[in-house]
């Protein structure tokens, strides 16, 4: 399962660049090697602040709202582990299974273990309407 071994190598990278919140050269090697062109608008994306993280509060939950790159500059919602609500989320990764996850995905998780986003705090009651427009 070739899938899930690049999963399990990528976990490890993220869980040590969460540990040290900077990423090394053989680090950002092996993500490339993963995520491929994906990785490198990933990185463009956190590069230019394209990531915000809407906190609610009471409840601590959260969800990326990530920049894209199209002229459009056209925003999603991204739970970093397991959605995103792009088109190619949908195809490349549910659909036809070939991306283990969007770019999306990766500047969320990216950002996440840099902390070098943008957070905006919101109400849980806030939280849930924009939840229920995916
Ligand atoms: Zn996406």
């Amino acid at each position: 399962m070739v899938m899930s071994a690049s999963s399990l190598v990528a976990e490890a990278i993220w869980k040590q660049i969460d540990s040290t919140h900077t990423v090394n050269d053989d680090q950002l090697w092996t993500l490339h090697f993963l995520f491929g062109k994906n990785f490198e608008g990933a990185t463009r994306i956190v590069d230019q602040r394209g990531v915000t993280k809407i906190s609610a509060h009471p409840s601590g939950r959260f969800i990326y709202q990530v920049t894209g790159e199209s002229r459009r500059k056209e925003q999603y919602l991204c739970f970093a582990e397991n959605f995103c609500a792009c088109y190619s989320f949908f195809y490349d990764v549910v659909n036809r299974g070939e991306q283990l996850c969007c770019k999306h995905q990766l500047a969320a998780r990216l950002a996440a273990s840099l902390g070098s986003y943008v957070e905006v705090k919101v109400s849980d009651e806030e939280l849930a309407v924009l939840l229920s427009k995916i």
